[in-house]
């Protein structure tokens, strides 16, 4: 099977001719009728709610991307959407004004927008694959855009619509695998170079998660000065912290941990001290949690998620407690046990209760029988709380 990669179609183009079927709820055709937008085996167009057809527009609006698009060529020539219908089919009904967007607060068609506007949806270029080969072929690469991931995948599309010398600069940093600080990047950052996961992860940091918007902004620049040294500061924060690397650093998200914790001062050798003494812990589930938990000054231990007693266990404190209570006259939650209220002297069932520490998991408390009593569910929230 063939495939190429096409830039240079428009909206325009696309919607050349666009046809769609108010009835059957299809678009139809495009391209002055070489393109079938909807073959027998697509889904109807479902995009018209209003919000996603909207959504589509405002997406040509701001100039970001509207994704990959799949074309199926056949042998005679004709061209078939295979993915992206719904988008084509949004583009073609706005630009022959069926629907609305809000501009300026106003709901407005295609044709009251200003003409600049018009151009600049028209001109909008698309992303758009076209493939060709035998129905078989096509039936299994159709099952693999929609199953398994595509061919390019998130980051690598993104590379590719917002081409030019930003991107090129950007790559030969931070997706170049001869780039001597890879080695020491890679315990922090998790996958790989080459499909461009440490690039995504620089973008992502930079741009507090709006990597498009950020690409799309710097574009043309002729320089990658902030992208590097925000990249830089991150690593250099988590380095200066962390001093003992553990692979559980790897993928945590440094960018969002150093917005947070940054003008916040620590001494790297308690810090490390106190990494080690979680790492021995036995009884903490989430090691990638230490990170965070060290960073909020060790306070949120949920994190951690930290051993909870097992069901043996909880059972034969219940049973205890309880039989102990019964023999008193007073509850078997020894907290309602202390109070005045009718609780005083209520019997809780097993599923009333929640396990507790004695002593907190924090001061040193373990988790095993001798350390387990059980509290009703409103104490034991109460205590949990504190
Ligand atoms: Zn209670």
């Amino acid at each position: 099977m063939k495939t190429a990669l096409h830039t240079e179609w428009t909206v325009k183009d696309i919607c050349e001719g666009f046809v769609y079927n108010e009835l059957e709820g299809k678009g139809l055709f495009g391209m002055n009728g070489r393109l079938t937008i909807q073959p027998e085996y697509q889904r109807n167009y479902i995009y018209a709610d209003g919000k996603k057809d909207v959504a589509v527009i405002d997406s040509v609006l701001k100039g970001y991307p509207i994704g990959l698009i799949y074309f199926n060529k056949r042998e005679d020539g004709q061209l078939e959407v295979l993915d992206g219908q719904q988008r084509i089919t949004s583009l073609g009904r706005f630009v022959t004004s069926k629907f609305a967007i809000k501009q300026d607060g106003m709901e407005q068609y295609f044709r009251g927008i200003a003409k600049d506007k018009q151009d600049k949806i028209l001109g909008t270029k698309l992303l758009i694959y076209v493939c060709e080969g035998t129905e078989s072929e096509i039936k299994e690469w159709f099952k693999t855009i929609n199953i398994v991931g595509v061919p390019l995948n998130h980051q690598e599309i993104l590379n590719a619509i917002y081409s030019g010398t930003f991107v090129t600069l950007a790559k030969e940093k931070f997706s170049n695998s001869q780039n001597s600080n890879i080695n020491k990047w890679s315990s922090y950052i998790s996958g790989a170079v080459k499909r461009q996961d440490y690039l995504q992860c620089a973008l992502d940091w930079v741009s507090k998660g709006e990597i498009e918007k950020y690409m799309s902004d710097h574009r043309h620049d002729t320089d990658i000065n902030e992208l590097e040294n925000y990249f830089n500061s991150v690593i250099d924060w988590v380095d200066g912290v962390f001093v003992n690397i553990e692979k559980e650093m790897c993928g945590l998200p440094w960018g969002k941990l150093y917005e947070e914790y940054h003008s916040h001062p620590y001494d790297s050798v308690k810090v490390a001290k106190k990494q080690r003494e979680l790492y021995e812990d036995y009884y903490i589930k989430n090691k990638k949690g230490i990170y965070e938990y060290i960073l909020g000054d060790c306070k949120d231990n949920k994190l951690l998620e930290v051993r909870c007693f097992d069901e043996p266990t909880k059972k034969s404190v219940y049973t205890k407690q309880t039989n102990e209570a019964k023999a008193k006259g007073i509850s078997n939650c020894p907290l309602c046990a202390l109070g005045h209220d009718t609780n005083r002297s209520r019997i809780w069932k097993l599923t009333d209760m929640d396990a507790d520490h004695v002593t907190a998991w924090s001061k040193g408390g373990a988790t095993n029988i001798s350390n387990c009593q059980m509290l009703c569910k409103t104490h034991n929230r109460a205590k949990g709380n504190k």
